[in-house]
Parts: C-alpha cells; structure tokens; sequence
C-alpha cells in the first residue's frame, strides 16, 4: 500500500488570492441554471446503482458487505451500492493514516492550501453535480443544495486562505539575546464523522480544515448520504491530493466510527451529530487506549432546540416569514432550525395569523427532483418514525394548528409541515430535538419571559429576536446564551467567513467553524527559543 507523496501540487501564495468573500447562490428561475440541475439530476440517475469502494492508502477495497443508498423521495430507486467496511478495515485506516502523516505533514502548508483551491475551483464548474447528488440522495430542494454546495466551496477557499495566515511568522515578544519564535504544528490522524443534514458542506469543512493544516483523515461518511461525500473524495483523487491524506470508509457508525474513535493512533475526532452521539464519542476518546501516547482533542457539534423570540415590538410580517423560512427550510432538519416560536402574549394571535398564510405561501410540498418545490422528504423512515412519534406526543401537549401526520398517498418519506401553539415551555416539543418540519408555539408574558424561556433548554446552538426597540436588542445580545444569535432576521443560514458557526452547552464543545479560531483545533504550537 503507498503511502508516500507523489506528485507535487503548485503551491499559492495570500497576495495571488484574490480576497476571501463568499460565493453567491444561483437563481435557477434563469433558463441556463434551470437546465444546468436538471441536466445534473439526469447523469447523477445514470450512474444509479454503481458500486462504490472502500480507499485506504489509495487502494480500492470492498467490505464485509454493501449497503444501498437511496432516493428518499423514492425508496426502491437505488443510488448507489457502498461498502460496509469491518473493524479490522477501520483500523488498517487509521494505520495507514498515521504512516502518511509524517511525509504530509512536512508538505508546505503553501501546497496543502492549493490542493483546496483547486478542489473550490472545480467544484465551482460542477456545482450542480454535487447540489443534485443532495436532491437525490437526501432530498435537499434545489436552493438548498446550491447553498451547500456553495458552503462547501466557501469552507476551502476560506480554509485555504486562514492555513497561509497560520504560517506567517507568529508574533512573540524578543528576549534579549535570544530569537524568539512560535510555529503551528498538525497534531496527527484525525477521525471525521460528518452527519447526514449538511452531507457536503460539513464533511467538506471538517475533512478539509484537517488536511490543509497537514493532518491526515479517516472519513466515515454519514450512512444515510455515502453518495455525496464519495463525490468529495472522488474530487480530492482528481486534484492529486497524495493518497492516504483522506481515506475513505463507509459502513455502520457503531463498527467503523466506534474503531477510528476508539484507535490508539488517532489524534483527534472531529464530530458533527446528535448530542447522544457526540456524548458517547467525547466519552470514548477520553480513555486511553494500550500505547496511546496523547489525549484525544474532540471537536463535537451537536444539536440544537432554536428558538426565535417574537416582541411585543415586532415587525410581525417580517418574523412570520422568518419563523416559516427557519422552521421549514429543508424540513426543519438543520441544527441551526426554528422549533420554538416564543411569542409575547399581547402579540400571539396576531403573530399565529400571520405566520399560517406566511407557511402556506411558501412551501410547496413534494419531489425535490422536480423544479419549484420547497419541501422535500425527511431524511429516512427512521428520521420519520421518529417525527411521526413526536407529532403523537405534540397532540398531547398543545393543539395542533397544521399537519400532522405522514404525507397521505406517498411512498416517500414525507412528513406535513406541522405547528402546534399553546406548547408549555418544559413540554417534551419544547426541549427535545425533534429534526423535522415540527414548529412548537409557545407563549411568553413579556419580554422577560421570553428570554427566560429562550434559555430554558439544554442546547444553546442558534437563536433570534425579532424587535424594533433597540434597548431589547441591547439585552438579546447580552442575555440570549447561543453561539450564533441572530436579529431581526431567520435564525439558519451562516455563511462562512461572515457568522462563525457553532454552539454552547449541549450543543457542542464551541467551535466555530467558519471562523477565524476553527484551523487552532486542528494544530498545536511550538515555541522555539533560540541563544544568539
Ligand atoms: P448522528 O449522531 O446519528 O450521526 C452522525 C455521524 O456519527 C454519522 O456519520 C454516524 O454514522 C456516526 N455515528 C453514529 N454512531 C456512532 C458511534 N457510535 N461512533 C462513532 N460515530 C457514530 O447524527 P445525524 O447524522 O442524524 O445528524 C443530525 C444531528 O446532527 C442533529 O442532532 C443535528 O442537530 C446535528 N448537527 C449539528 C450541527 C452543529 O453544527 N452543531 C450541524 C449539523 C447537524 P451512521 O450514519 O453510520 O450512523
């Protein structure tokens, strides 16, 4: 197996880049766009049912089995078939990552950040290849999959730019007599465990934030979306990235997630998931395993139960448009969505009667693959089944004001957009991650309260307060405990460079990713004293 570096990539420099701004979404109601994606949907169908490898060290390996990926929308369609790897497998990866890092870890950081260069440029010109494999294969609209795609690119061209500003000379204070000089180092193999919700965007940032600051990765793509993060892989074998920098091993999160977390030779986990999840990995790497010379660093996000505020003092249109575009938006099923509407009393019926036409108005329900439509499916029949049980314990706590069940007549998994008002705010659907197209109502006195109760869950990932009273914004910004709190607009929808992304509590150990802190996870740094 090769695990040497072959073939060297031109390195770039900050003063050839142009400066870092994020890429802009495409309008598909422009014809050109329009039949852009739909060309796209076709080839990623043409490819239906292809067999993907196993690659560690560049060698391609089957598993123990395959597993199928499939078209949520459309379950029996087949996307593609991966491998299953086995424990043995995860752990010959995690090997031949540790083997590759002591030659990748010496490539300039110059070169490591070309290779992410030319990956966004590419990217770029298929930007619909890989937004189509998102309507296939998770049933992403097709505005949301542009706008993952263009994260995607916008995470390498930024993580390319911040690794040259890590490179330049650190300021440290001179001791006379001596030269004095501190550099940032890689750590080692990092184990990157991305989720199904942002399935290029986020494997894209975590996978690629840890090669160009000269670490080397073990990908245990999510199981519900193998196929996209294949095309990302796929991407980075085309632009000569060295193999074994990314290796890439499908199969169960319990098997090969537990092995690459578990393996003395990991350096670090960076994990995007469920808090259930995320809890268990930080438990995990926290024991030291026979011959394991460190402790594990863990990057953990997890989840979020976001609330928006709306004030007595409030533009109601603009915050209905904002509660239905945060709640819904790919279903509800973004970390950073909308499930709690925390209305002031006094504004309540106000609010609820112009939030309802605002949801009708803008969703449009069905077929992710067909022009148009806002609203897909949710993610799988278990993601469902799990919504669904929640819609029943809904029925219980508050009163049901829209949907409410499972899409009549679909074999997809599509579940109603659904509100319920009147939901107290300790109720289960006001503290519990539901991940769907469920929205709770919930009533506060004042001002006060709705902080208050804003605050009142275990989670602190995203949060808004729709107010025109500057003195109440003032607060917000003190008060509301989130790690991207946003005013007087919708709580989704981060952009790299511009809202560092990452939550407090339960909702992850603080990164931000996207920020200008998110490369320190990825190294350590080496103080050299010099006597002159
Ligand atoms: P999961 O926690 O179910 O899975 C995330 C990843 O962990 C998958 O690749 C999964 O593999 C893997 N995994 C599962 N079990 C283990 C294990 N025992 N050891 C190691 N890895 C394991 O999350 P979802 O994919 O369902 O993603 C949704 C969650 O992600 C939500 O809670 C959401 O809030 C959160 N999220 C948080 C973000 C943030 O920035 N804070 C951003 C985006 C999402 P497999 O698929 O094979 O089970």
């Amino acid at each position: 197996m090769s695990t040497t570096i072959a073939g060297r990539i031109a390195p770039v420099s900050a003063t050839a880049l142009p400066a870092y701004s994020p890429t802009t979404y495409l309008d598909y109601s422009q014809p050109a766009h329009r039949a852009s994606y739909e060309a796209a949907i076709a080839k990623v169908r043409a490819t239906a049912g292809t067999e993907y490898p196993l690659v560690i060290g560049g060698e391609r390996l089957k598993g123990s089995k395959t597993f199928d990926s499939t078209n949520p929308s459309k379950p029996s369609e087949v996307l593609g078939k991966f491998q299953s790897a086995t424990k043995e497998q995860a752990a010959q990866a995690v090997e031949v990552a540790f083997e590759t890092f002591k030659s990748w870890s010496r490539v300039p950081a110059a070169e490591r950040a070309a290779y992410l260069i030319e990956a966004a440029k590419r990217m770029k010109e298929r930007r619909n290849e890989f937004s189509a494999w998102m309507t296939l294969e998770i049933g992403k609209s097709w505005n949301e999959a542009d706008a993952d795609t263009a994260e995607a690119i916008d995470f390498m061209e930024f993580y390319a730019r911040e690794m040259l500003r890590y490179n330049e000379p650190q300021p440290v204070h001179q001791m006379p007599g001596e030269k004095d000089s501190m550099v940032y180092l890689p750590l080692g193999v990092g184990a990157v465990v991305p989720p199904w919700n942002f399935p290029l965007a986020i494997c894209v940032g975590m996978a690629t934030a840890a090669i160009v600051t000269g670490n080397t990765v073990v990908l245990k793509p999510a199981s519900d979306t193998p196929g996209i993060a294949w095309q990302f892989f796929a991407l980075m074998e085309e632009v000569g990235l060295p193999a074994g920098v990314l290796n890439f091993v499908s199969g169960d999160g319990s098997v090969v997630g537990d092995q690459i977390v578990r393996h003395p030779k990991t350096r670090f986990v960076s994990f995007t998931g469920s808090k259930e999840v995320g809890i268990g990995i930080n438990k995990l790497a926290a024991e030291v395993q026979p011959g394991q010379k460190w402790l594990k660093r863990v990057v953990a996000e997890m989840g979020g139960k976001d609330g928006i505020i709306i004030d007595d003092e409030a533009d109601l249109d603009a915050a209905a448009l904002g509660v239905a575009q945060s709640a819904f938006g790919f279903g509800g099923q973004k970390c950073s969505a909308c499930s709690r509407a925390i209305v002031v009393d006094s504004v309540h019926d106000t609010f609820v009667a112009k939030l309802m036409p605002a949801i009708a108005k803008l969703i449009t329900q069905g077929d992710p693959a067909t022009y148009g439509t806002y609203l897909g499916p949710v993610a799988s029949e278990r993601a469902m089944n799990t919504i669904l049980k929640y819609i029943e314990i809904g029925k219980t706590e508050g009163k049901l004001l829209l949907g409410g069940g499972r899409v009549p007549g679909e074999a997809g998994w599509f579940v109603q957009p659904t509100v319920f008002d009147d939901i107290a705010p300790t109720a289960r659907l006001a503290q519990e991650e539901i991940f769907g197209p469920v929205l709770a109502i919930i009533r506060a006195k004042d001002y006060d309260d709705a902080l208050a109760i804003a605050n009142n869950t275990e989670f602190g990932l995203t949060g808004a307060v729709y107010s025109k009273n500057p003195a109440k914004i003032a607060r917000a910004r003190e008060e509301f405990f989130v790690g991207n709190l946003y005013l007087n607009r919708k709580c989704t929808g981060a952009m790299v460079g511009c809202h560092p992304f990452g939550g407090f509590n339960m909702s992850g150990t603080d990164s931000k990713a996207g920020g200008r802190d998110y490369l320190l996870l990825f190294l350590q740094a080496k103080s050299i004293a010099e006597k002159i």
